[in-house]
């Protein structure tokens, strides 16, 4: 299958499974695949450690100065870096996505992140997963698709994935995180979550990887009209 230079688009709530699927998507075609809610955790990383953040997600707006001099990266296999330090266990502990939608939330955050991501997407024949890709960062993305699966389903991947790395988190919390995350991001001023008009609905509740990758074969064939 010969796949044209196209930048695929996938958003949704939160633990919907939007980033193994957009790796699988990125493996399949032979894409780049890109985290963009990993540079909101590392902005979130980064105000942590300045103390630029309150427990009470007070943000200092010292913030926005300080961006100027904060390098977030990803290395070739897609793992984030600040500067030459690879952050990728602390960007996803439960500290840092208790405050990550707050900071996402402000605007000179959301253009930071904007310009790296605009940055990689110039290069085409990536797979970028995240909240407003379809509808803000891309949106002349040719393939926009929106992640949803029972809140069941989805905090029991989040909890195995944390239990997985050696963290002990209640499945409550994991809950109540996952509802206020979904709650600020859909509800925020600029580039809330919602669905794009042009992207196609994946409920993937009760698929596995097998199924979702004949789905996105299915429509890619339909798509393109690849072989
Ligand atoms: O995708 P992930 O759950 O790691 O994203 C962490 C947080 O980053 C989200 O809950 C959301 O607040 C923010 N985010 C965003 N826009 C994106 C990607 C992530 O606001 N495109």
């Amino acid at each position: 299958m010969v796949i044209p230079d196209i930048i695929i688009a996938i958003d949704g709530y939160s633990s919907t499974g939007k980033s193994s699927f957009a790796k699988l998507v990125a493996s399949r075609f032979g894409f780049l695949y890109l985290d963009s809610g990993a540079l909101y955790r590392g902005v979130t990383l980064f105000a942590r450690e300045e103390r630029l953040i309150s427990r009470s997600n007070v943000i200092d707006p010292r913030l926005e100065k300080e961006l100027d001099n904060l390098d977030l990266h990803f290395s070739p296999d897609g793992r984030l870096y600040m500067g030459d330090r690879c952050i990728e266990p602390q960007i996803r502990t439960l500290e840092v996505s208790s405050q990550v939608s707050p900071i996402a939330a402000v605007p000179y955050v959301r253009n930071y992140v904007d310009s790296i991501l605009h940055a990689y997407g110039s290069k085409g024949r990536i797979v970028m997963d995240g909240r407003d890709i379809g509808t803000a960062v891309f949106p002349d993305a040719q393939l926009k698709i929106f992640m949803t699966a029972s809140d069941e389903v989805r905090a029991r991947r989040r909890y195995d994935e944390m239990v997985a790395k050696g963290e002990h988190p209640s499945l409550e919390d994991v809950v109540r995180n996952l509802r206020e995350r979904d709650y600020i991001d859909s509800h925020r001023e600029v580039n809330p979550l919602r669905r794009a008009e042009d992207a196609f609905l994946l409920d993937n509740s009760e698929m596995g990887f097998t199924e979702e990758l004949a789905w996105i074969q299915g429509l890619m064939q339909g798509k393109f009209n690849l072989l």
